[in-house]
């Protein structure tokens, strides 16, 4: 029988979500919905050192502002609660508990202190200690010690963690669905521990446990995990789940733009980009982190960067909403080697998702901004729907972030009290002054106004006057924008009206 397919994100509420995990939870989620199932959140907060105040909810957030919705979990419930690891605490023990009776696991009384001390001996011989079937006979634990001895220390409640015992000479093999057959040799893998002496599990046991009893078919997680998965093979198998087991995918790494090394938390602001959906400000510190959303981008074009960021859909389409990666994606199309970060990519990817968006719902984001911008007072036919749609339309083309429109365009709400002087002194000739004068004249005639109009209007203009429309357009548009550049010209005169354009032209005038 198929089983539902069902996956989950599992991340640690150690600080923000990096966009790293929202990329691991992004392609969990699109394989669940591929295959109308489930995908879950859990977290995993055993580790209670690590543990950050708000970085659950921010969790919750981020996957929110992305779409990304969560079928069963912490924020939803479902059949499987509790969903946050410290609440299952009473599960894990029994399962380390039958992993030791049936000798596969066993009693580690080592103190920190002891195993600090083999770390340090064997730096001293330039070697890295590691706690597996090369060493455990040497060490505290109850492989080591005889019977009587370890009943003495449980009677007398010692301390212990319980680790796994890596078998010897093994080669352990699974295949992964990203990566394919991968084989690893038992001598290299290290005795990990499962359960802490605060009775807590490592995220070794307590994943596995979660995975088998949450019913998870596909384990979808990050490249870092993989030198782990031959202990995780070895664990479903002592406790009798290999047919339980899920498939596990390793995702690979985001690389910083450079492609030298891992993409990390430290990286973004440093770097001059965010690497958190959203802006984080950390509870211990004050410091704040930007956000992808607070910097301006679309959800959608942060989501459709990630997707692309380590899968491509097998064909040239860039640019996907959400239903359409659902509709695209596979595990088979993502790839084994790292992703490299590309910045202006990604401001691609919002320009490409800004020029999507209706005008008339960024004409309503960007009207605040305007009117903080401007000063200009609410009733101001400058602030209505009609006239903002307008601009958005104008300045689309000329921006990557709808939050640069107000700067970008300011000339559209405000008559300029500067003008370009480079194009000035490059252009200006005294005579052309007639020519101004006497468009300013042949506006004011005008019935009608529109872009063709005033377009016609300026070359007959330029004509009668004898100079070619080129030696005066520059100027006309510095006139009545104060800026060498900006969006098509005749259009925003039309848009700024003919007695304003008229009122610019005669205040330039003044003014050279
Ligand atoms: N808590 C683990 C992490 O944050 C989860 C890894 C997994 O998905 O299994 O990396």
């Amino acid at each position: 029988m198929q089983r539902r397919i069902r996956t989950r994100f599992a991340p640690s509420p150690t600080g923000p979500l990096h966009m790293g995990g929202v990329r691991t939870a992004l392609y969990a989620w699109l394989f669940a919905k591929k295959n109308a199932g489930d995908f879950l959140l859990r977290i995993e907060d055993t580790d209670q050192n690590r543990f950050v105040p708000g970085a659950e909810q921010y969790i919750i957030d981020a996957l929110h502002w992305c779409g990304i919705t969560i079928d069963e979990g912490v924020s939803v419930g479902g059949t499987h609660t509790p969903y946050r690891q410290s609440e299952r605490k009473e599960i894990y023990r029994s399962y380390a508990m039958q992993l030791v009776e049936s000798g596969n696991a066993y009693y580690a009384f080592d103190t920190a202190h002891q195993l600090e001390q083999q770390r340090k001996n064997a730096e001293e011989k330039k070697e890295t200690f590691s706690y597996g079937s090369a060493t455990r006979m040497k060490l505290n634990n109850s492989l080591a010690l005889s019977v009587d001895e370890v009943k003495e220390l449980l009677s007398k409640n010692v301390a212990y963690a319980i680790r796994l015992k890596i078998p010897e000479n093994e080669t352990i093999t699974f295949t992964d669905l990203i990566r394919g057959v991968v084989s690893f040799d038992s001598n290299l893998v290290d005795d990990k521990v499962l359960l802490k002496s605060d009775g807590m599990p490592t995220y070794h046991l307590a994943h596995i446990v979660d995975d088998y009893l949450m019913e998870i078919t596909h384990a979808i997680r990050g490249e870092e995990w993989l030198p782990s998965a031959p202990a995780h093979i070895l664990i479903y198998r002592y406790l009798g789940l290999t047919a339980q087991m899920p498939h596990y995918a390793h995702l690979p790494l985001l690389l910083k733009p450079d492609g030298k090394g891992k993409l990390s938390k430290r990286d973004g602001d440093r770097l001059g980009f965010p690497v958190f959906p959203l802006e984080w400000k950390d509870p211990s510190t004050g410091e704040v982190s930007s956000g992808y959303r607070e910097s301006g981008y679309y959800p959608e074009a942060f989501v459709n960067m990630l997707a692309m960021l380590g899968w491509n859909p097998g064909t040239a389409q860039e640019i996907f909403n959400m239903n359409e990666l659902i509709a695209a994606f596979s595990l088979d199309h993502v790839h084994k080697a790292g992703a490299r970060f590309d910045l202006e990519k990604t401001k691609w990817y919002n320009t490409q998702w800004m020029l999507r968006q209706p005008n008339e719902a960024i004409a309503k984001r960007i009207k605040p901004m305007v009117a903080t911008r401007t000063g200009i007072s609410a009733d101001d036919v400058r602030l209505s729907d009609n006239y903002l749609t307008a601009c958005v339309a104008l300045l689309k083309p000329r921006v990557q972030f709808e939050k640069e429109m107000p700067e970008k365009g300011i000339y559209l709400f405000k008559a300029p009290s500067e003008y370009d002087q480079t194009v000035i002194s490059k252009k200006w000739k005294t005579e052309f002054i007639s020519f101004f004068k006497m468009l300013s004249d042949e506006f004011m005639t005008l019935q009608d106004w529109s872009s063709q109009l005033a377009e016609q209007t300026f070359k007959t203009t330029a004509e009668k006057n004898n100079i070619k429309p080129g030696e005066v357009l520059q100027l006309f548009r510095v006139f009545v924008s104060g800026q060498a550049q900006g969006v098509d010209l005749f259009p925003m005169i039309q848009l700024l009206g003919k007695d304003e354009v008229i009122k610019r032209l005669e205040t330039a005038l003044k003014f050279v």
